[in-house]
């Protein structure tokens, strides 16, 4: 049994990993500000799990935790992870998602902490690369978001070469799941499709819906966390997580009617400016470094989704 903490475990990918974590008989420490997490997402657990509420960028508190007691790796996921809010709000999001970062990993300096694994994202490589992208692919922040992820990653590989803290960085594709919030302005849009399927309402397909993306289940997401923190392989790298399958939305969209089995006809409406025409990643270095192997098909993902939003209703 070990000791971990998770910035960020009340959000979507972090209160996965928190079962994940549970059920495995380790204990668990979630650090969060629930500016966009829920305590919901993690309440009524069977195991040993502690919450904390608390700001990453409040060094003392970070500090304070992370003195407690001995805890073999931390899981940072904290950030303000939606692209439109880091335009609207640059300071704000650089504040949370670069130097929250870089206060995680000078605490985890300060108290000898062994593994950092940080939750990158596939924003900072830009248009230019057609898939299947590797992390050699050159990198093209077209957001301060990914500017962010981009400068955290730096400081995770630094703090590996020369402050003492093995860290690893996760740079995932799109991540969909259970406890993804559909309700937020900034909702992803496998949420998006499946609750407006569940209203029996056509889900909107923006421009010709030929874009394509990489989608990763969050089960397999999390598989990649924990492999990350004890692969003796990853320290110092940058390691790309998705499924390997690049998928159009005109074919997700597809797939979301077919599970919800319901009869409508996918509307259209203008592009977005600025967005990504395709997106998927090469997970061959994932599979080298962490031995990863995405296990989960889009389809039934996708049902389990589904499931999990019926329960909800
Ligand atoms: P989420 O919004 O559900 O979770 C983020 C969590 O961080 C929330 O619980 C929020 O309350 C917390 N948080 C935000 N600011 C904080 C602060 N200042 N101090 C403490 N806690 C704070 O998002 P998610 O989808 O679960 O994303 C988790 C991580 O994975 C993020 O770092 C995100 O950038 C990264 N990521 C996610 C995806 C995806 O598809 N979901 C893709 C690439 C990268």
């Amino acid at each position: 049994m070990a000791n971990y903490i998770i910035t960020g475990g009340a959000g979507f990918l972090g209160s996965n990993l928190v079962r994940r974590l549970l059920a495995d008989g380790h204990s668990v420490t979630v650090f969060d500000s629930l500016v966009t997490g829920r305590r919901e997402n993690i309440e009524g657990l069977e195991g040993d799990l502690e919450f904390v509420e608390g700001d990453i960028r409040d060094t003392a508190a970070l500090l304070e935790l992370f003195a407690s007691k001995a805890f073999e790796s931390v899981f940072h996921l904290a950030a303000l992870p939606s692209v439109r809010f880091s335009f609207e709000n640059p300071q704000e999001a650089h504040d949370v998602n670069a130097t929250g970062t870089l206060n995680v990993l000078a605490v985890a300096r300060a108290v000898g902490c062994s593994r950092v694994v940080f939750a990158s994202s596939c924003a900072l490589y830009g248009d230019e690369t057609p898939p299947p992208i590797s992390e050699n692919a050159s990198v093209k922040p077209l957001s301060p978001y990914a500017a962010q992820k981009l400068a955290s990653e730096s400081y995770c590989v630094l703090y590996t070469q020369f402050l003492g803290v093995p860290s690893v960085a996760l740079r995932f594709f799109n991540i969909y799941g259970p406890r993804q919030d559909p309700a937020s302005e900034y909702a992803a849009v496998v949420p998006k499709f499946l609750t407006c399927l569940l209203a029996g309402e056509a889900p909107v397909v923006f421009g010709d819906g030929e874009q394509t993306r990489d989608f990763v289940f969050v089960e397999d997401a999390v598989s990649a966390l924990v492999l990350a923190s004890s692969s003796l392989k990853a320290p110092g790298k940058v390691v790309n997580i998705g499924s390997g399958v690049e998928t159009s939305i005109n074919h997700l969209a597809g797939l979301a009617v077919s599970a919800a089995e319901v009869e409508v006809e996918i509307r259209h409406a203008p592009a977005v400016p600025g967005e990504v025409r395709r997106s998927c990643a090469d997970i061959t270095l994932a599979r080298n470094v962490l031995n990863f192997n995405p296990e989960t098909t889009l389809e039934d993902g996708l049902k389990k989704t589904l499931d999990f939003l019926t329960m909800l209703i």
